[in-house]
């Protein structure tokens, strides 16, 4: 094994140090090499641990996954290359042809399309309906229902779900519930508390927090789910990079720092909005004023999330004027970054629906999205006040 001729013989070893590193060393190797014929009959017969092909699983992933593994208090979740190979894993990994799955009627706009498109290409047959009505999931189920997919809190008009109803109703009827947690975050909200078999999060969003890293994580609560989506994972190669599960990590080390403050300055802002005018209304899950005030603060524990969600009066030239004057704040469609950004759905997210279908929604030419960064508060919401007061003068 040993290169001691200089050639192109591998490895070179690492100079010994009898003190350890304090950051989690990056494992970029591919391939992992084993001693012997015998020690890899050991390893792959689970008497010992050992990687040997990185699709197959890799340090850095196996860091993050414990990590978030112990923020939702389950083991043997899986790292996926983004947060959408998680919700794919789920949704492809888990169903066959015959089987009947419930999204959320305002999931994620990818998590929609694999509902309305991929999923019935396979002979998967979908439906959408309100999580937050009982009555309308319940009436969506069919004797093939295998599992219901809602996200807690609804991008981007922030409505909240009906987690402990929906739970009970899945396990009245032996269906599987799935729950996209990458808006509330572990910190906000704890799906397997109230019911959840399976838990999705793009780590991409706050969880790493710096808009540099493009990450999946799902985790079940029987261990046989986990198994079957670490394998299909596997096969279809939704394996993370190495690099990109060490960035993560960095950031996962601030997250809970991140969220509190991002959260806290998210309800000052939505407050401070609130009494501006040229502001329609303000969305935001802890105000009093929400629809959905009283199932927030039970499932939120009463604090809210770093989003807020509201309409300006005024059409396009309002919207448009916003952003012009949104001095330093990135218009950008992402969410969870250590700076604001703000979404204005009706140009981007939800585009591709009809005016009629955005209007059902609420989402106006005005409506924005604002995710909330670490930016000085008073700052911000300094900088709001000019925009706000810029849309108004358009
Ligand atoms: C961003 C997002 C996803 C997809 O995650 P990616 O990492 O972008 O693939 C899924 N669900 C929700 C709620 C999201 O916000």
């Amino acid at each position: 094994m040993r290169n001691s001729k200089g050639s192109l013989m591998r490895p070179d070893p690492l100079p010994h140090s009898a003190s350890h590193p304090v950051v989690t060393p990056l494992s970029p190797s591919v391939v992992y090499a084993s001693e012997t014929p015998d020690a890899l009959d050991d390893q792959y017969e689970g008497r010992v641990h050992g990687y040997t092909y990185s699709r197959e699983g890799h340090p850095n992933a196996d860091v993050v996954a414990k990590r978030l593994d112990a923020m939702e208090g389950m083991s043997g979740g899986v790292v996926t290359g983004s947060g959408m190979a998680a919700v794919s894993a789920v949704l492809l990994g888990l169903t066959k042809t015959g089987d009947h799955v419930i999204g959320g009627n305002q999931l994620y706009g990818r998590s929609l399309r694999l509902m309305k498109e991929d999923l019935p290409r396979l002979g998967i047959e979908t439906s959408l309906a309100d999580p937050a009505d009982i009555a309308a999931v319940r009436a969506a189920i069919r004797p093939e229902t295998k599992m219901i997919l809602v996200e807690t809190v609804s991008n981007p008009t922030l409505a909240v779900a009906d987690i402990d109803g929906l739970s009970a109703l899945c396990k009245e009827t032996g269906i599987l519930l799935v729950v996209d947690n990458t808006f509330t975050t572990p910190r906000g909200f704890q799906p397997f508390d109230h019911g959840a078999d399976i838990v999705i999060h793009s780590i991409t969003k706050l969880l790493a927090g710096h808009s540099d890293v493009m990450l999946g994580y799902v985790v079940a609560r029987d261990p046989a789910l986990n198994e079957r989506l670490s394998v299909f994972s596997v096969t279809t190669g939704m394996t993370p990079s190495p690099f990109d599960c060490w960035l993560a990590e960095r950031g996962m080390l601030s997250f809970e720092l991140r969220f509190e403050r991002s959260q806290a300055t998210a309800a000052a802002l939505a407050d401070h909005l609130a009494g501006m005018p040229g502001v329609k209304r303000v969305i935001y899950p802890t105000r009093k004023d929400h629809p959905d005030h009283d199932r927030a603060m039970d499932l939120l524990k009463g604090q809210g999330c770093n989003m807020v969600s509201f309409e300006l009066e005024g059409g396009r030239a309002a919207a448009n004027a916003f952003t012009r004057a949104a001095d330093g704040l990135n218009f950008a469609p992402t969410l969870g970054d250590v700076g604001t950004t703000l979404s204005h759905p009706a140009s981007s997210s939800h585009r591709a629906l009809t005016p009629e279908e955005r209007a059902g929604l609420g989402l106006s030419e005005g409506f924005f999205r604002v995710s909330v960064g670490l930016e000085d508060p008073a700052a911000l919401l300094a900088v709001f006040s000019e925009a706000v007061a810029a849309a108004a003068a358009s």
